[in-house]
């Protein structure tokens, strides 16, 4: 066979939502496992929703996943240009042959008529589809209503009897019934071609040997094929990727989540955590391990591993695999991904310093065993940033409202402010000493101190995490929680009762 070539034709008509990504992710990884090439191909032949913002949204979305391509708009290749509405020529090259051929008429129907007659077919029960009225005006009629300036558009004479019949990869053979298609329109009033006609001429040209695209297309296909097959084009290779699904199997939307891609990087998702869980959606390994680096998703990648039935996407699942993936990252990398996001909630300076950014990478590697967002670090690690972090409910009612809490935080600030070398082994060797001198277990100190350094009830080793803290600021955030709780300030409200 010839060098595999896939493609993702996104219309630039919003965010990149997930499903797209997943589309693109799927004939991405089949490329690469197969060492073929990969081409974006921007399909903006719907002059009106098409934006400029989408495309940057697009070429965003990609490159956050990892996915390149190797020819498109941005960096060109043997079949540019790869924006449809810069290949309008070529379109209308291929419509003109169709014209010429008779299997494609101009139609005058203007939209008002088109719709009462649509109307007319539904109250009669029979499936609306166009009535093929223009299909046999005469040469002089025609040319009258062009003379008259009536718009026109172009549509398909189709096969009207027998099937239509899809072999697809993933769905084995589809029937299509020809007599439900009705001639479509292949050139729109505005001279613009409509989507059936441009994709059909352009995975031609660009020579897709793989057409992979969400189910949504399947029934778009047979039209695709009655024009390959009225253009001497071969068929290429159909893998309709199976529908997603929220978890409560009704198609994935708005009203399960975030649908932008986007998002997910907002809400704190590594981008290669993100990659690995779309891809297991629709699609198994074939083996029990679930995470799957990138070249381990090439390795494997196989449409054999698509299912048909459609896919769920379990925010859930893709939190615990984030958070899978937090714990395994170098803590370099976290460091450099967290920064940015910390500076926007103005945690973070600038410039770091060497010795601050060494201190930055140990807060990240003490954390990131219990995160599962990036989030989490800017919410639940806001002490290591900042003094003005939240104590929580339970922290307060547990320990921090304690009637014997307050003095024991301030003897341990005394202890604590000491000048000697701040270190992990000092620190607990004096929370433990204060324990046994005022003869309760160490846990009655550390609870307290715990709430009082980092506002929360649970977190890594306190020790650890103290270490990391500037001494002084300890000893101030022992002081300040002592001095609240005495004056009632850190006794619960009743709702957190
Ligand atoms: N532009 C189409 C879409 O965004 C592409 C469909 C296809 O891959 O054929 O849905």
């Amino acid at each position: 066979m010839s060098q595999v070539r896939t493609r993702f034709a996104p219309s630039p008509t919003g965010d990149l939502h997930v499903g797209g990504a997943h589309t693109a992710l799927f004939a991405w990884l089949f490329a690469r496992h197969e060492g073929g090439r990969f081409v974006l191909r921007i399909e903006d032949t719907d002059e009106v929703r098409s934006t400029e913002r989408s495309l940057a949204a697009i070429y965003d979305g990609l490159k956050w996943l990892g996915i390149d391509w190797d020819e498109g708009p941005d960096v060109g290749g043997p079949f540019a240009p790869y924006i449809q509405s810069e290949r309008l020529g070529i379109y209308q090259d291929h419509i003109g042959r169709l014209l010429d051929s008779g299997r494609a008429y101009r139609c005058f129907c203007t939209p008002e008529e088109l719709e009462e007659r649509r109307e007319i077919m539904r109250a009669r029960g029979i499936p609306p589809r166009y009535d093929g009225r223009c299909r046999d005006l005469d040469e002089d009629e025609v040319a009258r209503l062009t003379r008259e300036d009536r718009p026109s558009c172009v549509r398909f004479r189709v096969q009207e009897t027998g099937t239509t019949v899809v072999n697809d990869l993933v769905r084995g053979e589809v029937w299509f019934d020809n007599s439900l298609m009705g001639d479509f329109v292949i050139q729109k009033t505005s001279g613009y071609p409509t989507y059936h006609m441009a994709v059909v001429v352009d995975d031609h040209l660009m020579q897709i040997t793989h057409v992979i695209r969400a189910e949504e297309h399947l029934p778009n296909t047979p039209a695709h094929v009655q024009l390959m097959e009225a253009l001497g084009i071969e068929r290429p290779q159909f893998a309709h990727l199976p529908l997603i699904m929220g978890t409560d199997h009704t198609k994935l939307s708005k009203r399960h989540g975030a649908v932008n891609l986007m998002d997910y990087r907002d809400q704190g998702f590594l981008p290669e955590a993100m990659r690995n869980f779309l891809a297991l959606i629709g699609w198994s390994p074939g083996a029990e391990e679930e995470i799957l680096d990138l070249r381990e998703l090439t390795d494997r990648f196989t449409i054999e591993g698509v299912s048909k039935s459609p896919g769920v996407f379990d925010l859930e699942k893709a939190t615990w695999l984030n958070g899978e993936y937090l714990k395994r990252a170098d803590a370099e990398y976290l460091a450099d991904v967290l920064s940015p996001m910390l500076r926007e909630e103005g945690l973070l300076e600038d410039d770091l310093s060497p010795e601050r950014r060494r201190w930055l990478v140990a807060v990240v590697d003490l954390m990131k065993e219990r995160t599962r967002l990036l989030t989490d670090f800017v919410t639940w690690g806001s002490y290591f940033f900042t003094e003005d972090f939240p104590y929580d409910p339970r922290a307060r009612k547990k320990w921090l409202s304690r009637e014997e809490v307050p003095d024991r935080l301030d003897m341990l600030a005394d202890r604590l402010e000491e000048p000697g070398t701040w270190d992990v082994d000092g620190i607990e060797r004096i929370i433990r000493d204060l324990a046994d001198e005022l003869d309760v277990s160490a846990a009655k100190v550390i609870h307290p101190c715990r709430a009082a350094v980092t506002g929360q009830t649970v977190g890594p080793s306190l020790f650890d995490v103290m270490v990391l803290i500037p001494q002084t600021d300890v000893a101030s955030r022992l002081r300040r929680a002592a001095k609240l709780g005495r004056a009632g300030e850190l006794a619960p409200s009743p709702s957190e009762e």
